[in-house]
């Protein structure tokens, strides 16, 4: 089954993107990493994509489906989480005829539902390890080495991000955009919440009834 997951920087969703990977074999569509990887193998829509880039220009939705559906493509039987994406009504939209286009389908949409004053107390304590992607938090999830990673041994740093001055635009630019995508699901029946001020273990219980996996 496949699933969408909405939450602001912050809400616990990477964390919770992991378990499922994890304990139930899904795989993680990035589409921050599909760009990167589709500009180092010179793929036809890669070169469009970084033409764009090196003129200052945003990758526009049309080339991020493109990317999306060979994902799909490569990938199916899988269940896959689709997390950072979709933005907006037309991604949504657009999402559906690709997946449509490979015999599959949307499971669930998860939202991450939070209060804006604990986000921001959570992404200014948050530290991420350079080299594996592991996530810390200052009070509630510190490392024992301090400033290295338990499980790897990288440098633990805050992303630039996280920085307070840029965090209240983040957020607002996230309310902006994902407001009339989550209408848009709870229109199709398809949205489920979550409260995600709870302990990640209880969430991600919670996401496995939402999902109908159980153990
Ligand atoms: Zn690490």
């Amino acid at each position: 089954m496949n699933v969408i997951l909405i939450g602001a920087p912050g809400s616990g969703k990477g964390t919770q993107s992991r378990y499922l990977m994890d304990k139930h074999n899904f795989i993680q569509l990035s589409t921050g990493d599909l760009l990167r990887a589709a500009i180092a193998a010179k793929t036809a829509v890669g070169l469009e994509a970084k033409g764009l880039m090196d003129q200052g220009k945003l990758v526009p939705d049309d080339v991020m489906i493109k990317l999306v559906d060979s994902y799909v493509e490569q990938n199916k039987g899988k269940s896959i989480i689709f997390d950072g994406f979709p933005r907006t009504v037309a991604q949504a939209e657009n999402l559906e005829l690709v997946l449509k286009k490979n015999s599959s389908a949307i499971g669930k949409v998860i939202y991450f539902r939070i209060n804006p004053k604990l986000l921001v107390k959570r992404l200014t304590g948050r530290r991420t390890c350079v080299k594996c992607g592991e996530i810390y938090h200052i009070d509630s999830k510190p490392s024992s080495k301090g400033d290295i990673c338990e499980k790897c041994g990288g440098e633990l740093k805050q992303r630039p991000d996280d920085r307070k001055e840029v965090i209240g635009e983040r957020l607002d630019q996230f309310s902006k955009n994902t407001g009339p995508t989550i209408d848009y699901y709870i229109k199709k029946n398809m949205l489920a919440e979550v409260d995600c001020e709870k302990d990640p273990e209880l969430i991600l219980k919670d996401i496995e009834k939402i999902l109908g996996l159980s153990n």
